[in-house]
């Protein structure tokens, strides 16, 4: 699936606009057109133009897909119509009834109940552990292990994990890594030049960056795998619409300018915080005294727009906290170029609420923004300042 683009050794900003989207050849088209035809039609029997019906695949979800494949440094890439499709299709590709899985004791909440409340049906167990402990993970693979799922940075509590390393400890239990990259960004982290086996992405967030759309994807550097994933994704059929397709592809050419300007709005966000007597710990991968500052250096480019912070109030200053900011619209989701707020324990992670997984109270989640910063730190400051 890859494309001239992709081995021509161009950078990713170049790789963004142009992987999978020259020109179209019939009409000169500079942007991939929205291709909403549902079957296309075949000159005798069995000849056709490559595209037969479209949830086995449409040109315009082709262009995103090829786009994505470069922009991972994979050879398969594969569009859905949301990330928890994405997931569901790469488990049950990689997964059969007895098998077991290690997944993180700090991820996103749907992730979670993917595994707890859909797969254990299926005759799949799950071990929660944490990803840090390398030593806590190996303990817990077994001659029956298929995968270890990582996410990194974790949604809400942004600790980072060893890609490489845990590539390491899978490969060794010939297990697969799979890497959930919703939070960096195939522009902050590349899983796969880590070893990664496949790459899981929620494109509804920072890939598709206006919060416009639902999507997700899969990619892979496995030729064989990548097979078996398409022939799931075929046969299970969650695959995005062309218009859904078209509108990821248009968030993903700026993916590196937003980038940049998230992890630097989220800089200064940080220091706000951190000068804040309202705030008992801020949480972000890019303070020195974070637990993974070292593994995240190593390992990305820089240290992304997600923020998380305690309030020194505990839970009811948390919900206060989100209550009184104006600039930042409380919501779930992320990624998005407008900052948003939300409380996890009540909101993205009620689903967790009882478990391993469980987030405390006093949490207070941002996605910081593209907006002007001052107006930022202002809104913020302003919320801070009444609870
Ligand atoms: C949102 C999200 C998902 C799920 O993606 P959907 O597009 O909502 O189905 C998976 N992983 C992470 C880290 C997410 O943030």
């Amino acid at each position: 699936m890859s494309d001239e683009w992709a081995e021509g050794g161009y950078g990713f900003d170049t790789l963004a606009i142009h992987a999978g989207q020259d020109p179209d050849p019939t009409t000169g088209a500079v942007v991939v057109p929205i291709y909403q035809t549902s079957t296309y039609a075949q000159s005798e029997v069995g000849q056709h133009k490559g595209y037969e019906y479209s949830r086995s695949g449409n040109p315009t979800r082709t262009a995103l897909e090829t786009c994505l494949a470069a922009l991972e440094a994979g050879r398969t890439g594969l569009a859905f119509a949301s990330g928890l499709a994405a997931e569901d299709c790469l488990l049950r590709t990689l997964t059969k009834p007895g098998a077991h899985v290690v997944i993180p004791d700090d991820a996103y909440g749907g992730t979670y109940r993917l595994f707890a409340g859909v797969l254990a049906k299926w005759g799949v167990e799950a071990t929660p552990v944490s990803l840090l402990d390398l030593d806590a993970v190996r303990a817990a693979v077994r001659s029956e292990t298929s995968l270890i799922w990582c996410e990194t940075p974790t949604n809400p509590l942004l600790n980072v994990a060893d890609i490489e390393a845990l590539a390491g400890v899978a490969h060794d239990a010939h297990a697969r890594l799979v890497v959930d990259n919703t939070f960096a960004s195939p522009y902050l982290q590349q899983p796969l030049t880590l070893g990664a086996d496949v790459v899981v992405h929620s494109t509804t967030k920072y890939v598709g960056g206006h919060s416009d759309v639902v999507g997700g994807a899969l990619v892979t550097d496995d030729a064989t795998l990548g097979e078996e994933l398409a022939y799931h994704q075929n046969a299970m059929g969650g695959v995005p619409g062309a218009f859904d397709s078209w509108l990821v592809l248009r968030g993903v050419k700026t993916l590196g300018v937003r980038m940049d300007r998230h992890c630097a709005n989220a800089q200064r966000v940080v220091e706000l915080l951190q000068s804040s007597d309202k705030v008992a710990a801020v949480l972000y991968p890019g303070l020195p005294g974070h637990p993974g500052h070292e593994v995240a250096a190593k390992q990305m480019r820089d240290f992304g727009g997600m923020v998380s912070f305690r309030l020194a109030g505990g839970e009811a200053a948390a919900l206060e906290v989100c209550r009184r900011t104006k600039v930042f619209t409380l919501g779930e989701s992320l990624g998005g170029v407008e900052s948003l707020i939300e409380h996890p324990a009540r909101m993205t992670h009620a689903s967790v609420a009882g478990s391993q997984l469980e987030v405390p109270g006093d949490l207070v989640r941002l996605s910081v923004g593209i907006e002007t910063v001052d107006d930022l730190l202002g809104d913020l400051a302003t919320a801070l300042a009444g609870v």
